[in-house]
């Protein structure tokens, strides 16, 4: 947990400025500022700051050599009274460590990060909240059903293969030892079914859970396999990796949405188990999932930030456009959040 900051009464909303940096959803997060009236910096890696310029989303750019050297602005930013927006390029660029030290007022509960970065823990909170989960294999050995294999820290998904049996798994972990460095894997049971990603958003102001909107990911080569004939794909000796290229909007059957709230309460409620002072999780969140053909979610990882699915919703979701009448990204949900901590003198709730 990060040092408990002071948090003066009486401010205005015009007295912050909402800082993230330069990549994932920044635009969405920068933009969302701006629609609710903040004050905004980004923060760019050399070379890497046009988009943030030619959109316009960014009153201050600061130009650094690496995203990691933010730390040496950190008197600077809370001189201004900024207020970092974490996303997944900002975990990668300091890691979970390195967040925790972190001066600058941030938007989560640094305490649920470790519960996030680590597989068995993160598997260990999903179990508390209840929800189907795909089976983990001990040993090659213990395999009867297809597994997909998943290596720590992969980007994206690059290199999991997928196998029926140790032997078939022997046979790739070899091939793939010949060609890299091959650290720690997992074997996790591979659901078929349809991937659906879940993106929510946990107020600690009203204790309410919001669902914001679905995607599914855009995936090379998993998304285009289907294009070549399955004889085709055996005799081009074919093999499915899962990088991640973009992502797809989803609306769900609408029988589901009863499900997805309760999944979502479910992982809210559990979090506050996990950490000694029981703030457990806020802010956007997302599970990703699998359904299977008779409507089970297999609930696969859940990532505690804002997931790059969101940029699809810049301008609103069907599912906020019913909430909220007016384009509400997450992005800018997290700014009306922070505002409206900083108009109820409550901002202790929400930062970090
Ligand atoms: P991950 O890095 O864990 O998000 O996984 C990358 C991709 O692999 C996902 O987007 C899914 O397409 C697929 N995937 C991961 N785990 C499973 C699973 N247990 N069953 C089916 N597909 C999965």
């Amino acid at each position: 947990m990060g040092a408990r900051k002071s948090y003066k009464a009486g401010n205005s909303y015009k007295d912050y400025k909402i800082a993230t940096i330069g990549s994932h959803s920044a635009l969405q997060i920068l933009y969302g500022a701006k629609q609710e009236g903040f004050s905004t910096i980004a923060i760019c890696e050399k070379g890497r700051e046009q988009p943030y310029k030619n959109y316009k989303v960014a009153d201050r750019i600061i130009t650094v050599g690496r995203f990691k050297d933010t730390i040496k602005l950190q008197q600077q930013l809370v001189g201004e009274k900024a207020i970092l927006i974490p996303h997944g390029t900002f975990f990668e660029a300091f890691g979970t460590e390195d967040i925790q030290k972190l001066k600058v007022p941030y938007f989560g509960n640094k305490g649920i990060l470790k519960w996030e970065a680590d597989r068995m823990m993160q598997r260990e909170w999903l179990k508390r909240s209840g929800l189907t989960l795909p089976k983990i294999y001990e040993k090659p050995e213990n395999i009867d059903g297809p597994v997909i294999v998943k290596f720590y820290g992969a980007r994206g998904g690059k290199g999991f293969f997928l196998a029926r049996n140790a032997g078939e798994f022997y046979r790739k972990i070899k091939e793939r030892k010949a060609k890299e460095d091959v650290r720690a894997y997992i074997l996790q049971e591979y659901i078929i079914g349809a991937p659906i990603y879940i993106h929510y958003f946990h107020s600690p102001l009203t204790n309410e859970l919001e669902v914001m909107s679905f995607d599914k990911r855009y995936e090379s080569n998993v998304d285009s396999i289907g294009r070549i004939a399955a004889k085709d794909q055996l005799d081009l000796g074919l093999e499915t990796s899962y990088n991640i290229t973009g992502n797809v909007p989803v609306v769900v059957r609408e029988s589901l949405l009863p499900e997805i709230f309760r999944m979502g309460e479910a992982v809210v409620k559990a979090s506050k188990t996990l950490d000694g002072d029981g703030k457990g999780i806020f802010g956007p969140f997302s599970l990703e999932t699998v359904i299977t053909p008779d409507l089970k979610f297999f609930v696969f990882e859940i990532s505690a930030r804002i997931v790059a699915g969101t940029n699809l919703y810049m301008n609103g979701s069907p599912y906020t456009e019913l909430r909220y009448k007016e384009p509400m990204s997450t992005g800018r949900r997290i700014a009306r959040e922070i505002k409206a901590a900083i108009e109820r003198n409550e901002l202790k709730k929400i930062l970090d």
